[in-house]
């Protein structure tokens, strides 16, 4: 099987991922994509960060209905620190016979050489699926000086340019600004009913 592997802190999941995931499922032909929820991201220690439960339930909300998508539970299950070099090596001891794809935006791309062991990261992914982000050039130049081999290994996928992060939603609803359809529906309301980012929000991890 060839597994793309979708890390990310999904706080919360939004149209971006959604299309990422599913652009990447058709274009590189994968048999599954596994999101893969980071409870505790290790490049955003100082964020407040949304309850891995939440977070959970809105990720299964976003791949509901999807065949090829399912939750990884391979971070929930482990203690942190999440380096998704760990991640990969995880999955490819579990099923030795897949081939495991990452996907990502071009930001974290470009924030690779900072990752934990990038070099050891890139080694284990038998391939990196890119997808362009407003603002985040797509100039390989300084990844591939810290990471050489990493340009054979990916793909840049051919998608519209979705100008939506988590940030931005997150800042939104604390700002009332509308955010309906930046979001699946079910996650919309599910934020609304668990008042997530609300200034009032209730005390998270
Ligand atoms: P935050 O703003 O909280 O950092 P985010 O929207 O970037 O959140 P993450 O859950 O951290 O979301 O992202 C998971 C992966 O999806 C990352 O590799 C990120 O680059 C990618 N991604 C998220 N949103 C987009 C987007 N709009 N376009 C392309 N890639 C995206």
């Amino acid at each position: 099987m060839r597994v793309g592997v979708f890390g990310g802190t999904f706080d919360p999941p939004h149209i971006g991922h959604q299309i990422l995931a599913e652009e990447a499922a058709a274009q590189l032909n994968l048999d599954q994509v596994l999101w893969v929820l980071t409870p505790y991201p290790p490049h955003k220690t100082t964020l407040r960060i949304t309850h891995t439960d939440d977070r959970m339930s809105m990720v299964l909300l976003a791949i509901a209905g999807n065949a090829k998508f399912s939750l990884s539970r391979v971070d929930i299950d482990r203690p942190p620190p999440h380096y998704a070099a760990d991640t990969v090596q995880l999955l490819r001891e579990k099923s030795p016979r897949d081939e495991f794809i990452y996907l990502m935006g071009a930001d974290s791309l470009n924030d690779l050489p900072t990752w934990h062991e990038p070099k050891r990261f890139t080694s284990l992914c038998q391939g990196l699926g890119v997808m362009g982000r407003p603002g985040e050039g797509s100039d390989l130049s300084t990844v591939v000086i810290e990471i050489p081999g990493i340009r054979e290994k990916i793909t840049f996928l051919d998608t519209p340019l979705i100008e939506i992060s988590g940030t931005d939603i997150r800042n939104r609803v604390a700002l009332g600004k509308p955010v309906r359809y930046f979001l699946p529906e079910n996650i919309f309301h599910y934020i609304l009913n668990h008042k997530l980012y609300y200034p009032q929000d209730k005390p998270s991890k």
